[in-house]
């Protein structure tokens, strides 16, 4: 099975370990020759120069996460971290200062950096570090695709202390705590960019597609907005289905409350599959997972009700086997 999922980073990364566990275990239970793929489109829009190092944080998150050099509690960034370069950069005056940059997490960021310098795309360099880590299961490859090799990143135009700015989304986000009044995200370069090698192609050749429950602002929606990539899940033969990151009317955490209104979109499971909308008519979805306590009434989207908390391994790929069901309709 061909399984395509878009994702951002901890809620995206969290759900691709129920996604791969459920092919694991089909593929344990089928014959010796059952194969399994997970292609994962990611939101790059999250990428940032520091310290001349390339970030990428929302792929770092998935990869360290499938790879199993997370720190869990965290979500991000590497397991049994220390933070000397960042405390002597602090002894520096160096900026930015708000950016974590941990010691073990900085040895991906001066492959990455080392490695575009030399003129390799984003993609195959994303390949080359998930060598070390091995994402797949037994019987599943796990393959990230970026969802653009070219630049694109959100800025956001907010009120800070009443003066209009527009900042990096890392600066909104991790330097002002996503509080000034946000009054439009830009993906910036977006309109140039065309997705990464393979984006297309995993749509076009999936057999189920899920969106799991990033952020719908800044994290699914610059992947939506590569030019192609829209038009690409309309056009595949899997049915696309989506997973509420909206959980009892409430984010589960991060900031999408904050973005959402931007829109105009509730803050609702329902509010962000109308949203999306369904593929019947101008959208993107077939099927939408809510929570038990949520309800979303969206005509053309098969909504289904199963517990959505990421709580446990077991919670988890219950989720994620309840998207799959819902992909074969
Ligand atoms: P980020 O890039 O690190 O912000 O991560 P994502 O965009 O991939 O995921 C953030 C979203 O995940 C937030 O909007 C959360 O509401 C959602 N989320 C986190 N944990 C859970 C969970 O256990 N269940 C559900 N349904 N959503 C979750
Ligand atoms: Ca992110």
């Amino acid at each position: 099975m061909r399984v395509v999922v878009l994702a951002g980073g901890v809620g995206g990364a969290r759900f691709l370990l129920g996604v791969r566990d459920v092919l694991r275990d089909d593929a344990a239970q089928g014959d010796s020759t059952s194969r399994h793929q997970i292609q994962v489109i990611v939101n790059t829009g999250d990428d940032l120069t520091v310290h001349g190092l390339r970030v990428c944080p929302d792929l770092d998150t998935v990869m360290y996460t499938l790879g199993d050099g997370i720190d869990t509690e965290r979500g991000w960034g590497r397991r049994e971290e220390s933070w000397q370069a960042k405390e002597e950069l602090a002894a520096y005056g160096a900026q930015p200062s708000w950016f974590g940059l941990g010691d073990r997490d900085i040895a991906t960021h001066l492959i990455r950096t080392r490695m575009l310098d030399a003129g390799f795309p984003l993609s195959e360099v994303t390949a080359a570090l998930c060598e070390r880590w091995q994402l797949g299961a037994s019987g599943t490859r796990v393959q990230l695709l970026p969802m653009s090799d070219q630049r694109v990143e959100t800025h956001v135009v907010c009120q800070i202390e009443g003066v209009r700015r527009v900042v990096h989304f890392q600066a909104w986000w991790i330097a002002h705590h996503a509080q000034p009044p946000v009054e439009e995200f830009v993906f910036v370069g977006v309109d140039d960019a065309s997705p990464g090698p393979g984006v297309l192609e995993s749509l076009s050749a999936a057999d189920a597609v899920l969106l799991a429950p990033s952020n719908p602002v800044v994290s699914i929606g610059p992947i939506l907005a590569v030019p192609g990539v829209r038009a690409a899940l309309r056009e595949s033969p899997a049915r696309v289905v989506g997973v509420s990151p909206i959980v009892d009317g409430a984010v589960v955490r991060g900031m999408a409350d904050k973005c959402l209104p931007t829109l105009g979109v509730p803050v609702s499971a329902e509010g962000v599959a109308r949203h999306y909308g369904p593929r019947k008519s101008v959208g993107i979805l077939d099927g939408w997972l809510v929570h038990e306590t949520d309800t979303a009434d969206v005509p053309g989207v098969e909504v289904r009700m199963v517990p959505l908390l990421m709580r446990s391994p077991e919670a988890t790929a219950a989720m994620a086997r309840a998207a799959l069901d819902l992909c074969r309709g």
